[in-house]
């Protein structure tokens, strides 16, 4: 925090980006941590690889924040990416290794790849960045604390997620005591699916399988265009196939346009599907994590559920309960 803290302090131009497909914790972060460094008098460069919903685009200082890789800035801060393949075109090797780079998550499964790492096994990164920017000295204000709640609402699921304790309740307090806007961010986080939304979930819900405990939907790029989606439009799916009773995993497959398949993994309370994530490429939390597999889907699926299902059972160790035995009901961890 120390280190992290004195090497902004000394930066000039900051370029800050966040993971590709960006959700609300990636985008609330990069925008609380680049209005926070602004208010300091900093140059800040706010980027991230992809484009943001309309869930996010409406967020104070949204607008700033472009595609473009770093070029000159003197010091690189990247928020909630747990390895350097998250970062996607934004990875420059040579700009990456020539100046300081202050990487700050909440993944478990976090590489490490900065030469300043602020790491906090908090439910969300912008809880990271909110203790940093009270040790910067910065006040909060309404545009940081918006930000910044929006990303703790999304990876709660507000408030939802087994890890939330009166910590993250009393974090929302603060925020909104500094001006942020519970009432509107739900609003536009849980309450304007769009149309393309509801059509893909439908065609995908149809389809849904189980096998072992694992209930799985799948995505193909003709599903996307017959419900006119975005990659966006697969976001919580997951989630929700993991609220269905008696289930230990939930998976969501979805075909990409270069053929390669996105893999959404929930697991239930007790399992931990991080281990299988980081194996077959990806990362991500116990209860929330993905990869990205070769296509084509068949060959996924197989690949991926006999890894997932392994991974469940392999936990089932004796003295513990047995997969699909799992006392109560829970929600699956946010991202
Ligand atoms: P999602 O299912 O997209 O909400 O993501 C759940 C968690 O898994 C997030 O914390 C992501 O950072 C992580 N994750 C998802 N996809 C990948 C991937 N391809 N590589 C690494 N981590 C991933
Ligand atoms: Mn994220
Ligand atoms: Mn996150």
């Amino acid at each position: 925090m120390d280190r992290a803290r004195q090497r902004l302090l000394a930066a000039r131009h900051v370029y800050i980006v966040c993971h590709i497909t960006p959700d609300g914790d990636a985008i609330g972060s990069l925008l609380g941590m680049g209005t926070a460094l602004q208010k300091l008098g900093k140059t800040c460069t706010l980027a991230c690889p992809d484009p943001l919903s309309a869930k996010l685009a409406f967020l104070p200082s949204a607008r700033q924040v472009i595609s473009d890789p770093p070029t000159d800035q003197d010091t690189i801060v990247t928020v909630d990416v747990s390895d350097i393949g998250r970062l996607g075109s934004a990875y420059v090797a040579e700009t990456f290794r020539s100046r300081p780079v202050i990487n700050i998550d909440h993944h478990v499964t976090n590489t490490r790849f900065g030469s300043i790492n602020l790491i906090r096994p908090l439910p969300s990164t912008a809880e990271v960045v909110l203790g940093l920017v009270r040790r910067l000295g910065v006040p909060l204000d309404t545009d940081i604390a918006s930000a910044l709640l929006m990303g703790l609402i999304t990876d709660t699921r507000c408030f939802r997620t087994g890890n939330v304790t009166t910590r993250q309740l009393r974090t929302a307090i603060a925020l909104m005591n500094a001006g942020a806007p519970l009432a509107d961010l739900t609003e536009h986080l849980f309450n304007c699916e769009p149309l393309s939304t509801v059509r893909l979930w439908g065609q995908a819900l149809a389809a849904v399988q189980t096998r072992d405990g694992v209930i799985w939907a799948e995505i193909s790029q003709e599903m996307m265009r017959r419900s006119a989606a975005t990659p966006s439009d697969a976001d919580g799916l997951s989630s929700f196939l993991a609220s269905t009773a008696g289930m230990d995993g939930a998976l969501v497959f979805r075909e990409q346009e270069d053929g390669r398949i996105e893999v959404s993994m929930r697991a239930g309370p007790g399992h931990d599907l991080s281990g299988v994530a980081v194996a077959l490429g990806g990362g991500g939390h116990a209860r929330a994590a993905g990869c990205t597999v070769d296509g084509p889907m068949n060959r996924a699926r197989v690949r991926v559920l006999d890894a997932v299902v392994n991974a469940l059972r392999g936990e089932a160790a004796p003295g513990r309960p047995e997969a699909g035995a799992l006392g109560p009901p829970g929600q699956a961890g946010g991202a």
